[in-house]
C-alpha cells in the first residue's frame, strides 16, 4: 500500500514534502526492487537457489513473553525458544528436556504483544510495582486457568482491549514497560539468525478478542530489523481496518510488514466476513490495504484447521481436519462457524468482491504453524508428545491429559500437534523467506515436511520427465501464489514428495473455486493416486488401500507413493471466468498423537477423536484473474 501513499504524494505536491518509494504492489507477483541501500549485504557464503528450494518453518511460537503462556508457568524465553529452533535440545515448561529430529530452516516468535507491559513490569524486580498485588498474582497465580481464562476472555473484549487497571493507571508506565519488551524481542531474533543457515524472523501477535472467547487474531512479521517502534496491539486500535490502517503507516521502508490471520475457526465467522466486527463498513482503501498486507492465512496449528468444513459451504469428505465447532444455527451465535470462519469461502468470497469494488482483500496464500504456548518451535512430532511427555509416568496423570481441557479452546484430546510452514525460496535469509511468503509461494502441512510444488501456464504435458522442468515452469508458467496472466487453457503441473518420517502419500487433489452471479462454486479432483489407481470419470479415485495397526501405531503404507506428480487441465476452463486452484495433497494414515500417547501409557485410547489422522499440505493457490 505503499504505492497509494505515493500517488497520494503525487496529488498533493507542493502540499507535502514526500518521496516516491518504490513499493510491493498488492495487485501483482514479485516486489519492484528496492533501493540500493536497502537492498541485503551479499554475504558469500549463502547459498542461493535458483529454482527455489522448500524451507520449514513455524510462524506461530509463544514464550514466556505470552502472558497467557507465563500464566501457565511457562518460565522459558525467546532465546530458549529460538535454540530449540535451531535443533538444540531445551528444557521446556513441563521439566522434560526435548529436542526436534531435525532443526527449523525458519521460525518467528509470535508472542502477545498486549501482555508486553505486564510480563515487562512484573519481571523486572527492579519495577516500582513488582511488588504489586496483580504482579503477585501474575507471578504465583492462586485463580485457576479456567478463571484467568474467563476473566481475561470476557473483560478483554472492548476495543481498544482495556489494559490492567492496577498497572497502567498512569499509561505511560505501561507504554515504558511495553517498549523494552519489544526490544528484547528483536535483540533475540537478531542473535540467533544466521544468514544462509537458519532465518529468525521478528513478528509478534496482535490478539483481538470478540464474545464468547472469540478471536480476531492475527501475526504480525517483518522482513528485517527495521521494525515499527511500537508493536501495535489490541490496546491501540479500534477495529480491524484501524489495526491495519495503523501499522501500515507506522511501518515505512525500509520497514516492511506482512500479517497472517489465524484461527479463522474461532472468529464466530467475523475474519472473513463483509463488514468489520463493529458492523462497520470496509472502504476500497481499507479493502486495498488489507489486500497489501493480509497475504496469507494459517490453515492449520494446535487449535484446530481453518480451510474448510463438511456442511459449511463444503461437500467433500477430506474437509474433516481439525473440526473444532459446529455450524452456527443462528444469527449471534458464539462458538459455532459459519462459511466466512473458512478461507476456502473467503478465497471464493474475495472473487466476488473483487468484481464489485477495487480490491481482493481475501488473495491468500496458506501455511501452518504450531501456535505452541510451550516454547517449542515446530514440534510436531505425533510420536514425541513432549507437550505431555512428564504425564506418561503414570496411567492416572495420563488419562488425566486425556480427558483435561484447555481452558480457551476445549478438550485437550481434540487438539492437533500443529502445522509447519513451508516456502519456495532462493536463499534461507530473513528478506528471502519473507519474499516468499509475501509473493504467497508458501505451504501449509498438518505437521509433516512434505513438499509441494504447484505451476500453472504454457507447459508441456511431459513437463515432469524433463530435465528442465522448473526451469521451464517458471519461464512459462507461475507458481503457487501468482497469476494467470494469458487466457489460453493452462496446464497445470503438481508434484509432491513425501517426508522421510512420515507416511507416503496417497493422492493430489486440485481444489478449484468460481462464482458465477450469486452462487459460489467449488469442485475438486483427484489429479494423481498412489497404488496403481486412476481417477474416474467423476475426477476420484477410490480410497487408499494402506491401513495402521492402531494398537502399535505400525503403518502399512508402503502402497503408497514417496514422490506423485502430474500434469492437469481443467475441463471447464473459462478465460473470462475469476477462479482459483489450489493443491491438497493427502499423506496415508498415521496415528494421531492421542493414540501414540494412550498406547505409550498404557490407557485406552480417547472414544470421540479418531484413532487415525491423514495428514496433508495445502498450496497456496494460483489465480486467474481476466
Ligand atoms: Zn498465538
Amino acid at each position: 500500500m505503499k504505492r497509494l501513499r505515493w500517488l497520494a504524494c503525487v496529488l498533493a505536491v507542493g502540499l507535502v514534502a514526500c518521496e516516491p518509494t518504490p513499493s510491493r504492489d498488492a495487485a501483482n507477483g514479485d516486489p519492484p526492487a528496492l533501493p540500493e541501500e536497502t537492498l541485503p549485504a551479499e554475504t558469500p557464503s549463502v547459498e542461493r537457489f535458483p529454482h527455489r528450494e522448500a524451507f520449514f518453518g513455524d510462524l506461530h511460537v509463544h514464550t514466556s513473553f505470552s502472558t497467557d503462556a507465563f500464566f501457565y508457568g511457562n518460565r522459558v524465553g525467546p532465546r530458549d525458544a529460538w535454540r530449540f529452533a535451531r535443533g538444540e535440545a531445551v528444557r521446556l515448561p513441563t521439566g522434560i528436556v526435548a529436542q526436534l529430529a531435525v532443526p527449523l530452516d525458519f521460525a518467528a516468535i509470535t508472542d502477545h504483544a498486549e501482555g508486553f507491559d505486564r510480563i515487562g513490569i512484573c519481571t523486572d524486580p527492579d519495577h516500582a510495582l513488582y511488588g504489586s498485588p496483580t504482579c503477585e498474582e501474575t507471578r504465583n497465580p492462586k485463580e485457576t486457568l479456567d478463571a484467568f481464562f474467563a476473566r481475561v476472555l470476557t473483560r478483554a473484549i472492548e476495543w481498544p482491549r482495556p489494559r490492567s487497571p492496577a498497572l497502567c493507571a498512569d499509561l505511560d508506565v505501561c507504554v515504558d514497560a511495553a517498549r523494552p519488551m519489544w526490544r528484547r524481542t528483536q535483540l533475540a531474533a537478531d542473535e540467533f539468525d544466521r544468514p544462509g543457515e537458519f532465518t529468525a524472523l521478528i513478528g509478534y501477535e496482535f490478539t483481538g478478542l470478540v464474545t464468547g472467547a472469540g478471536m480476531l487474531h492475527r501475526n504480525v512479521l517483518f522482513r528485517n530489523a527495521h521494525v515499527t517502534e511500537h508493536a501495535i496491539s489490541a490496546v491501540d486500535v479500534v477495529n480491524q481496518a484501524d489495526f491495519l490502517r495503523r501499522l501500515d503507516a507506522a511501518c515505512e521502508l525500509p520497514c516492511e510488514v506482512l500479517t497472517i490471520p489465524h484461527n479463522t475457526n474461532y472468529s464466530w465467522g467475523l475474519a472473513f466476513a463483509p463488514t468489520d466486527l463493529d458492523g462497520s463498513e470496509y472502504t476500497d482503501a481499507d479493502l486495498e490495504r488489507r489486500a497489501g498486507i493480509d497475504r496469507l492465512a494459517e490453515v492449520t496449528q494446535r487449535k484446530g484447521s481453518s480451510e474448510c468444513q463438511i456442511g459449511v459451504g463444503a461437500a467433500d469428505e477430506d474437509c474433516d481436519l481439525g473440526l473444532i465447532f459446529p455450524p452456527c444455527a443462528a444469527d449471534g451465535e458464539t462458538r459455532c462457524v459459519r462459511e466466512t470462519s473458512f478461507v476456502r469461502d473467503a478465497l471464493l468470497d474475495g472473487i466476488a468482491l473483487k468484481s464489485q469494488r477495487r480490491a481482493n482483500p481475501f488473495k491468500l496464500g496458506m501455511i501452518g504453524s504450531t501456535d505452541t504456548h510451550q516454547s517449542d518451535p515446530g514440534n510436531t512430532d505425533a510420536r514425541r508428545h513432549s507437550r505431555f511427555a512428564h504425564a506418561m509416568e503414570s496411567p492416572e496423570s495420563a488419562r488425566e491429559v486425556l480427558a483435561g481441557t484447555h481452558p480457551a479452546a476445549g478438550p485437550w484430546r481434540r487438539l492437533s500437534e500443529g502445522g509447519l510452514a513451508g516456502v519456495w525460496a532462493e536463499a534461507n535469509t530473513r528478506e528471502d523467506i519473507f519474499d516468499a511468503l509475501w509473493r504467497r509461494e508458501a505451504f501449509g502441512t498438518s505437521g509433516s515436511r512434505l513438499r509441494i510444488r504447484f505451476f500453472a501456464g504454457d507447459l508441456p504435458a511431459d513437463i515432469g520427465a524433463r530435465d528442465d522442468a522448473l526451469e521451464m515452469a517458471y519461464a512459462r508458467g507461475v507458481p503457487m501464489g501468482g497469476d494467470l496472466e494469458s487466457a489460453a487453457p493452462p496446464t497445470f503441473w503438481v508434484w509432491a514428495a513425501q517426508d522421510p518420517a512420515a507416511a507416503t502419500l496417497d493422492r493430489i487433489q486440485v481444489i478449484k473455486g468460481w462464482v458465477e452471479g450469486d452462487a459460489h462454486h467449488h469442485r475438486l479432483w483427484d489429479v494423481v493416486c498412489s497404488a496403481g489407481r486412476v481417477p474416474g470419470e467423476d475426477g476420484r479415485c477410490l480410497p487408499s488401500p494402506a491401513t495402521v495397526d492402531t494398537a502399535t501405531c505400525d503403518r502399512h503404507d508402503g502402497v503408497g507413493a514417496a514422490e506423485l506428480e502430474a500434469t492437469f487441465t481443467d475441463p471447464a476452463f473459462q478465460p473470462d471466468q475469476h477462479a482459483f486452484y489450489y493443491v491438497r495433497v493427502m499423506e496415508n494414515p498415521s496415528c494421531r498423537w492421542t493414540t501414540w500417547f494412550a498406547n505409550g501409557a498404557g490407557v485406552p485410547p480417547p472414544d470421540d477423536v479418531p484413532l487415525t489422522v491423514r495428514n496433508r499440505g495445502w498450496s497456496s493457490p494460483i489465480w486467474r484473474e481476466p
